[in-house]
C-alpha cells in the first residue's frame, strides 16, 4: 500500500477531501466519498454484529445508552434523506420512526416506503 495521503487541513484522505485544495474533480471526490461512505456503513454494520463492545451477558443501561446513541446518529442521517419537498424534518423522522415499527422481516420494505 502506499503511503496514505492526508490532507494536513482537515485530517482527510485527499482522495476524498473537499477542501478545494486537494485537488481533482467535483465527480471524483464525490465518488470516492461515496466508496468511503459505503464502506464505513459496512463496517459500523460489522461492529454492531460483533464488537467486543456489543457481547455482554446481561445489557446494563451503559450499554443501552451507546446503543441509543448510534441509533440516534444514524437517525439523523436516514431522515435527511427522508425529507420531502416541504423540508419537514419532523414529519420525515416520524415516517421512518413509524416504519421501524414493523416486525422485522418486513423493516427494510417499510423503511424505503417511508423515503
Ligand atoms: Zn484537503
Amino acid at each position: 500500500m502506499d503511503t496514505p495521503s492526508i490532507c494536513t487541513g482537515t485530517q482527510t484522505r485527499t482522495e476524498a477531501c473537499a477542501c478545494g485544495a486537494c485537488g481533482k474533480s467535483p465527480e471524483a471526490k464525490h465518488a470516492a466519498n461515496k466508496r468511503d461512505v459505503l464502506a464505513l456503513l459496512d463496517l459500523i454494520a460489522g461492529c454492531v454484529e460483533n464488537h467486543p463492545s456489543q457481547s455482554f451477558e446481561r445489557a446494563t443501561w451503559g450499554h443501552v445508552g451507546d446503543i441509543a446513541h448510534l441509533r440516534s446518529l444514524l437517525m439523523e442521517i436516514a431522515t435527511g434523506f427522508a425529507l420531502g419537498p416541504d423540508r419537514d424534518e419532523q414529519a420525515a423522522r416520524r415516517r421512518i420512526e413509524e416504519a421501524l415499527c414493523a416486525e422485522d422481516d418486513e423493516v427494510a420494505g417499510a423503511l424505503i416506503d417511508a423515503m
